[in-house]
Parts: C-alpha cells; structure tokens; sequence
C-alpha cells in the first residue's frame, strides 16, 4: 500500500499524523475539562501554526534519517557526480520507495552480470593460460631430449643422429606454427589485422585449395572433390587470402578426421545475397557435446588423438575470428561415425 509512496509524501503523512495526534489529545483534555477553547479563529490559526511546525520538524526528521540514506544509496549506484547531484535537487524526493526499490535492485543486477562476466574471463583466462604452457611444453621438451642425446654422445652414432635432427626439427616447425598461429588470434583480437576485401572467383580459389590438398587427401586416403550439383561459379567479395585459410583449415581437418577410403566434398550454395559453402566428410564425427565449444580456443574433442594428429586447437578459433571479422558465420552439424558438415556464409558481389 505505501511503496508508491514519494519522500515528500511521506513528510505530508508524518506532518498529518503528528497534528492529528496533538489535536485528538487537546480534544481529549477538552473533554475532561483541562482545557477551554471557544473561538473557532483561536483553533484555525492554532491549527495552521501546527500543521507548520510538524511539516518543518517532519521534513528535519526524514531529511536526517531517510532521505540522505537514500542518497547514500545513490552515491554508491551513480559513478556520476551530476547525475547524484540531479537527485539531489529535485527527482528524489518525489521518487516513490519503490522505484528507489527498483533501482537498487536493477543495479544489483548489473553488478551480478559484471561480476559473472569476469569470473567467466578469469576462469577462461587461466585455462588459456595453461593451455598456450601446455601446447609449447610438448614440442620443447621433445626438441630438448633430441638435442641432449645427441649433445651427449648421440651425435656420433649413425643409427640415431640424423633421425634425431629431422624429429627435433619437426617439432620446431610443431612450434614455429603454434606462436604463429597465437600471433594471428591475438591480431584478430586485438583488430590489428585489416581485410582486404576484393571480388574473387570462389570456385577458382575451391579449385586451388582441392589442388593444393591432393597429397595429403592422396596420403590419407581420402578422396577430396567437389560436390555434385553444387560447384556453379559464385563471385564474392572478401578478403581471397583469409577465405583460402578458412578453407585450408576446413579441408585439412575433414581430411584429418576423415577415415580411410572416405570422401570430402565442397560444395557452393545460392542463398540469394549470399553463398553458404559446406565442407563435408565422413569421418569420425564429433559428439554434440563438443560442438558448442570446437570454435574456442585450444579446444580439442580427443586432447591425446589430436595432438598426435599434429594439431594444436587454433585453427577453427582462427576461421571464426577470420568470418567473424567479415560479419560471416559459420556453423557444424556432425554425427558420430558418419561424419561433419561445416558451413560458412559469404557474401556475394
Ligand atoms: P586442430 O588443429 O587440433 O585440428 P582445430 O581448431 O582445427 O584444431 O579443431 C579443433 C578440434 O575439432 C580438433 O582437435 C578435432 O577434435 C575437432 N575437429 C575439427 N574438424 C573436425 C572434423 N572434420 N571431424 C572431426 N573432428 C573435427
């Protein structure tokens, strides 16, 4: 009943509550005889001194012990000097207790969304942290071990030394290609990296990327072509060198995670002011409990089997930062044991 109610309301109520309680007791004391009051004038200007004087002790009494708790209150939730002192002035006291209410509340609310938010960020922040150790653990100590056993005598034994070079320097290039990947994500995060968005044959650069994928699909066994029906020609407009890394990485992984004797297709699709392609294989799949999270960085389904694979987690994060940055999308749809589809939008010219 009393939560619409303004401050200055509440003064008004304190101010008619305290006259009518002197006025109920004088009629009181009336009554017994105590007191004698026959002029209506002599009540009326009584009356009025009195409604005046509680207004003035009424406003002291709440100024003091409610409104600048109020205010108090607003000092914390308003970073703003003005917007405090716009309070202050005028909008506060004719605020009702409610909407004060609220306004707590929805700052509260913010607070708790801020604080989530940045535990979320600690929590990815470290993970991170100890991913990106992690990732150039592996390699260095493998270049480590190499390099002590040869320094150790392995250098003059024919059976060993020249193998030893060549894993060392495998897992050179294992680190040469993680630091360098970090650099792209931390570009991209940083906005460091301008597009050079330009009109391009997609089926040309499809056509490039199948050609330059041939000894690896040859290697794998895998058979890499594009999909029947949808390999018209589309001009696009985006940045032709990203949009190649996209596919790379996209295509390398379905061969990757493809399985012996199968099949990756690409395929183009007309989506009116836009192209969707799709990147298909029938591999290993992916449970839908991964896909949410095959975009973030370092993220790996099977962290052993994948790591054996060479890969270091980064690549899908760089072909979400890449579209993302073209205002693109990209999505996966993937069953276990029958393979994966990724789908990327561009736009056409
Ligand atoms: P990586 O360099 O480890 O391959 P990516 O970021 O390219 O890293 O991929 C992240 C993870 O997603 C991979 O480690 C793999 O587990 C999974 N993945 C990506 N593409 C496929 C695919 N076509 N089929 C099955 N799993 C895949």
């Amino acid at each position: 009943m009393f939560k619409n109610i303004s401050i200055q309301q509440v003064i008004l109520l304190l101010t008619a509550s305290l006259t009518g309680v002197i006025v109920l007791i004088l009629l009181v004391f009336m009554t017994l005889g105590y007191l004698f009051v026959s002029s209506g004038l002599v009540w009326l200007i009584f009356i009025t001194c009195l409604l005046l004087v509680n207004y003035i002790i009424s406003k002291i009494i709440i100024e003091n012990f409610v409104f600048r708790r109020i205010i108090l209150i607003y000092k914390m939730i308003h970073t703003s000097q003005r917007t405090v002192r716009e309070m202050k002035e005028d909008k506060l006291i004719h605020k009702s207790i409610l909407s004060v209410k609220n306004d707590v509340v929805k700052w509260v609310e913010e607070k708790q969304l801020q604080i989530d938010q940045l535990t979320e960020n600690e929590v990815y922040r470290r993970s991170l942290l100890g991913d990106i150790s992690h990732e150039l653990k592996t390699p260095i100590f493998s270049i480590q071990g190499y390099l002590f056993t040869l320094l150790d005598g392995g250098i003059n034994d024919e059976s060993i030394n020249m193998k030893y070079l060549r894993r060392a320097t495998a897992n050179l290039n294992r680190l040469e290609k993680i630091v360098r990947n970090l650099e792209t994500v931390h570009d991209f995060e940083m906005h460091k990296i301008e597009l050079r968005k330009t009109p391009f044959d997609l089926k040309e650069l499809i056509d490039e990327v199948i050609e330059d994928h041939m000894i690896m699909s040859d290697k794998h066994n895998v058979k890499l072509a594009l999909k029947v029906g949808a390999s018209k020609s589309y001009t696009v407009l985006a940045d032709k060198e990203r949009i190649r890394q996209v596919l790379n990485n996209l295509i390398a992984n379905a061969i990757k995670y493809g399985i012996k004797d199968g099949l990756t297709t690409i395929g183009s699709y007309d989506m009116a002011e836009y192209v969707l392609v799709e990147v298909s294989d029938d591999g290993i799949g992916i449970e839908e409990e991964h896909l949410k999270y095959l975009f973030d960085q370092f993220y790996r389904v099977d962290k052993s089997r994948d790591r054996e694979s060479g890969g270091s987690g980064l690549g899908l994060a760089i072909v979400k930062q890449i579209l993302d940055a073209h205002d693109e999308t990209i999505s996966v749809r993937s069953t276990v044991g029958e393979g994966s589809t990724f789908a990327f939008t561009l736009k056409k010219r």
